[in-house]
Protein backbone atom coordinates (compact mmCIF):
# COMPACT_ATOMS: atom_id res chain seq x y z
CA UNK A 1 0.00 0.00 0.00
CA UNK A 2 1.36 3.39 -0.64
CA UNK A 3 2.20 6.01 1.93
CA UNK A 4 -0.43 8.07 0.01
CA UNK A 5 -3.15 5.99 0.85
CA UNK A 6 -2.17 5.63 4.29
CA UNK A 7 -2.01 9.59 4.63
CA UNK A 8 -5.05 10.43 2.88
CA UNK A 9 -6.70 7.84 5.51
CA UNK A 10 -6.01 10.28 8.16
CA UNK A 11 -7.37 12.98 6.52
CA UNK A 12 -9.96 11.42 5.64
CA UNK A 13 -11.20 11.23 9.21
CA UNK A 14 -12.92 14.57 8.97
CA UNK A 15 -15.69 13.45 6.60
CA UNK A 16 -18.98 13.71 5.27
CA UNK A 17 -21.60 12.39 7.86
CA UNK A 18 -23.89 11.77 4.99
CA UNK A 19 -26.33 13.51 6.59
CA UNK A 20 -25.73 17.06 5.30
CA UNK A 21 -22.85 17.58 8.48
CA UNK A 22 -19.72 16.45 9.11
CA UNK A 23 -17.60 13.86 11.23
CA UNK A 24 -14.49 13.66 13.30
CA UNK A 25 -13.68 9.39 13.36
CA UNK A 26 -10.97 11.14 15.68
CA UNK A 27 -13.56 13.66 18.02
CA UNK A 28 -13.49 11.58 20.94
CA UNK A 29 -11.71 8.62 22.64
CA UNK A 30 -14.55 6.06 21.65
CA UNK A 31 -14.65 6.81 18.27
CA UNK A 32 -10.95 7.20 18.03
CA UNK A 33 -10.99 3.59 19.79
CA UNK A 34 -13.10 2.25 17.27
CA UNK A 35 -11.78 3.58 14.28
CA UNK A 36 -8.08 2.72 14.89
CA UNK A 37 -9.98 -0.75 16.45
CA UNK A 38 -7.68 -0.63 19.69
CA UNK A 39 -9.99 -0.63 22.73
CA UNK A 40 -7.11 0.27 24.62
CA UNK A 41 -5.87 3.06 22.98
CA UNK A 42 -5.29 6.15 25.10
CA UNK A 43 -5.80 9.60 25.24
CA UNK A 44 -3.12 10.91 24.51
CA UNK A 45 -2.31 9.41 21.53
CA UNK A 46 -5.36 10.39 20.18
CA UNK A 47 -4.49 13.88 20.69
CA UNK A 48 -1.20 13.76 19.25
CA UNK A 49 -2.94 11.60 16.06
CA UNK A 50 -5.50 15.01 16.21
CA UNK A 51 -2.26 17.69 15.89
CA UNK A 52 -0.78 15.48 13.22
CA UNK A 53 -3.67 15.65 11.15
CA UNK A 54 -4.20 19.53 11.43
CA UNK A 55 -0.31 19.52 10.02
CA UNK A 56 -1.55 16.78 7.19
CA UNK A 57 -4.61 18.56 6.27
CA UNK A 58 -3.03 22.32 6.68
CA UNK A 59 -0.53 20.58 3.84
CA UNK A 60 -2.87 18.71 1.74
CA UNK A 61 -4.55 22.98 1.07
CA UNK A 62 -1.67 23.88 -0.09
CA UNK A 63 -1.15 20.98 -2.37
CA UNK A 64 -4.65 21.37 -4.14
CA UNK A 65 -4.28 25.04 -4.26
CA UNK A 66 -5.72 26.89 -6.36
CA UNK A 67 -8.69 24.72 -5.51
CA UNK A 68 -9.89 26.07 -2.08
CA UNK A 69 -9.06 23.68 0.83
CA UNK A 70 -11.70 20.88 2.30
CA UNK A 71 -14.14 23.39 4.02
CA UNK A 72 -14.31 22.11 7.57
CA UNK A 73 -11.44 23.33 8.91
CA UNK A 74 -10.35 26.00 6.37
CA UNK A 75 -10.12 28.53 8.86
CA UNK A 76 -7.88 27.01 10.99
CA UNK A 77 -5.01 25.98 8.94
CA UNK A 78 -1.26 26.20 9.87
CA UNK A 79 1.94 27.78 8.49
CA UNK A 80 3.54 25.58 5.92
CA UNK A 81 6.81 25.68 8.38
CA UNK A 82 4.71 24.68 11.93
CA UNK A 83 2.97 21.79 9.78
CA UNK A 84 6.12 21.03 8.56
CA UNK A 85 7.80 20.93 11.82
CA UNK A 86 4.69 19.07 13.71
CA UNK A 87 5.00 16.26 11.32
CA UNK A 88 8.93 16.21 11.36
CA UNK A 89 8.86 16.00 15.42
CA UNK A 90 5.70 12.72 15.17
CA UNK A 91 8.67 10.57 14.26
CA UNK A 92 10.23 8.28 16.23
CA UNK A 93 13.74 8.16 16.82
CA UNK A 94 14.98 4.55 16.07
CA UNK A 95 17.27 2.36 15.75
CA UNK A 96 17.51 -1.53 14.66
CA UNK A 97 19.17 -3.89 16.94
CA UNK A 98 20.15 -7.43 16.46
CA UNK A 99 19.70 -9.88 19.59
CA UNK A 100 21.04 -13.18 19.48
CA UNK A 101 19.66 -15.67 22.29
CA UNK A 102 18.62 -18.91 21.05
CA UNK A 103 18.07 -17.70 17.64
CA UNK A 104 18.83 -14.21 15.96
CA UNK A 105 15.88 -12.11 16.00
CA UNK A 106 16.06 -7.98 14.43
CA UNK A 107 14.31 -5.44 16.70
CA UNK A 108 13.64 -1.59 16.07
CA UNK A 109 14.70 -0.25 19.53
CA UNK A 110 12.62 3.74 20.39
CA UNK A 111 15.33 5.68 21.84
CA UNK A 112 14.51 7.37 25.12
CA UNK A 113 11.57 4.94 25.64
CA UNK A 114 13.20 2.10 27.48
CA UNK A 115 9.83 0.00 27.66
CA UNK A 116 10.00 -0.19 23.36
CA UNK A 117 11.18 -2.67 21.39
CA UNK A 118 9.45 -3.60 17.95
CA UNK A 119 10.01 -7.22 16.79
CA UNK A 120 10.51 -6.26 13.45
CA UNK A 121 9.69 -9.88 12.37
CA UNK A 122 6.14 -9.69 13.54
CA UNK A 123 6.06 -6.16 11.60
CA UNK A 124 7.36 -7.87 8.28
CA UNK A 125 4.47 -10.15 8.81
CA UNK A 126 1.80 -7.68 9.12
CA UNK A 127 3.37 -5.39 6.33
CA UNK A 128 5.57 -6.43 3.62
CA UNK A 129 7.45 -4.21 1.70
CA UNK A 130 7.45 -1.76 5.04
CA UNK A 131 10.17 -2.60 6.85
CA UNK A 132 12.29 -0.30 5.36
CA UNK A 133 10.42 2.34 6.76
CA UNK A 134 11.39 1.00 10.38
CA UNK A 135 8.48 0.92 13.22
CA UNK A 136 6.05 2.42 10.70
CA UNK A 137 5.37 -1.48 9.15
CA UNK A 138 3.90 -2.36 12.49
CA UNK A 139 1.28 0.01 12.90
CA UNK A 140 0.06 1.43 9.63
CA UNK A 141 0.72 -1.71 7.59
CA UNK A 142 -2.89 -2.54 8.92
CA UNK A 143 -4.23 0.75 7.63
CA UNK A 144 -7.09 -0.31 5.23
CA UNK A 145 -10.02 1.49 3.33
CA UNK A 146 -13.23 -0.48 3.70
CA UNK A 147 -16.46 1.42 2.28
CA UNK A 148 -17.11 4.65 3.86
CA UNK A 149 -14.88 4.21 6.59
CA UNK A 150 -10.98 3.90 6.98
CA UNK A 151 -10.18 1.68 10.11
CA UNK A 152 -6.78 1.29 11.35
CA UNK A 153 -5.31 -2.12 12.57
CA UNK A 154 -3.35 -1.06 15.06
CA UNK A 155 -0.54 -2.74 15.91
CA UNK A 156 -0.38 -6.13 14.77
CA UNK A 157 2.26 -8.69 16.07
CA UNK A 158 2.62 -10.89 18.93
CA UNK A 159 5.73 -9.81 19.89
CA UNK A 160 9.11 -11.62 21.85
CA UNK A 161 9.22 -12.22 25.35
CA UNK A 162 12.16 -11.03 26.93
CA UNK A 163 13.71 -9.62 29.89
CA UNK A 164 12.97 -5.87 30.30
CA UNK A 165 12.30 -5.99 27.11
CA UNK A 166 8.31 -4.14 26.19
CA UNK A 167 6.90 -5.05 23.13
CA UNK A 168 4.87 -2.82 20.57
CA UNK A 169 2.45 -5.85 20.09
CA UNK A 170 -1.48 -6.04 20.91
CA UNK A 171 -0.27 -6.52 24.82
CA UNK A 172 2.06 -4.03 25.00
CA UNK A 173 1.72 -0.30 26.43
CA UNK A 174 -0.93 1.95 25.34
CA UNK A 175 1.18 4.57 25.10
CA UNK A 176 4.27 3.05 23.31
CA UNK A 177 1.75 1.93 21.10
CA UNK A 178 0.11 5.06 20.42
CA UNK A 179 3.85 6.35 19.84
CA UNK A 180 4.40 4.11 16.93
CA UNK A 181 0.90 4.35 15.26
CA UNK A 182 1.45 8.63 14.95
CA UNK A 183 4.92 7.60 13.89
CA UNK A 184 3.48 5.42 11.18
CA UNK A 185 1.66 7.89 10.43
CA UNK A 186 4.05 10.62 10.33
CA UNK A 187 6.53 8.64 8.11
CA UNK A 188 3.83 8.10 5.39
CA UNK A 189 3.23 11.80 5.75
CA UNK A 190 6.56 12.80 5.01
CA UNK A 191 6.65 9.53 2.29
CA UNK A 192 4.00 10.86 0.61
CA UNK A 193 4.74 14.70 0.99
CA UNK A 194 8.16 14.23 -0.17
CA UNK A 195 7.54 12.11 -3.36
CA UNK A 196 5.37 12.61 -6.89
CA UNK A 197 3.05 10.55 -5.28
CA UNK A 198 1.95 14.22 -3.88
CA UNK A 199 0.33 15.59 -7.51
CA UNK A 200 -2.06 12.92 -7.45
CA UNK A 201 -3.73 14.80 -4.43
CA UNK A 202 -7.34 16.48 -5.14
CA UNK A 203 -9.94 18.19 -3.04
CA UNK A 204 -13.32 16.78 -3.68
CA UNK A 205 -15.80 19.13 -5.66
CA UNK A 206 -19.09 16.52 -5.01
CA UNK A 207 -22.07 18.20 -2.91
CA UNK A 208 -21.33 18.37 0.67
CA UNK A 209 -18.25 15.97 0.26
CA UNK A 210 -15.33 17.22 2.18
CA UNK A 211 -12.48 14.21 1.13
CA UNK A 212 -9.16 14.76 0.09
CA UNK A 213 -8.55 11.86 -2.28
CA UNK A 214 -5.87 10.46 -4.73
CA UNK A 215 -6.30 10.33 -8.52
CA UNK A 216 -7.14 6.93 -9.90
CA UNK A 217 -7.05 8.13 -13.07
CA UNK A 218 -5.96 11.61 -14.68
CA UNK A 219 -9.60 12.64 -15.53
CA UNK A 220 -11.18 11.60 -12.25
CA UNK A 221 -13.04 14.73 -10.96
CA UNK A 222 -14.46 13.28 -8.01
CA UNK A 223 -13.52 11.17 -5.03
CA UNK A 224 -16.16 8.60 -5.84
CA UNK A 225 -18.88 7.67 -8.51
CA UNK A 226 -21.62 8.60 -5.79
CA UNK A 227 -19.64 12.22 -5.18
CA UNK A 228 -19.84 12.63 -9.30
CA UNK A 229 -23.77 11.55 -9.70
CA UNK A 230 -24.47 14.11 -6.89
CA UNK A 231 -22.92 16.99 -8.46
CA UNK A 232 -24.40 16.01 -12.45
CA UNK A 233 -28.31 15.96 -10.38
CA UNK A 234 -26.97 19.16 -8.89
CA UNK A 235 -25.96 20.76 -12.24
CA UNK A 236 -29.44 19.23 -13.43
CA UNK A 237 -31.35 20.99 -10.88
CA UNK A 238 -29.60 24.38 -10.95
CA UNK A 239 -30.08 24.38 -14.92
CA UNK A 240 -34.12 24.02 -14.98
ZN1 LIG B 1 -16.48 13.29 -2.66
Amino acid sequence: MGSGVVVVALASTIRHDGRGGVADDLGDLDRYRRWLRDPDADELTRLALVGLRRAVRSLFAVLVAPEPPSAPDASRLLPVAEAVGRINAAVLPTRAVLEWGDEPVARVEIAGMDAARVDMAGAGAAGAGTAGMGVVGTSVAGVSVAGEGVAGEGVAGEGVAGEGVGRVGVAGDAAVRGAVVVDGFARAAIEFLGSGERFGLRVCRGPRCVKYYLLAHPRQGWCSPACGNRARVSRHYHRR
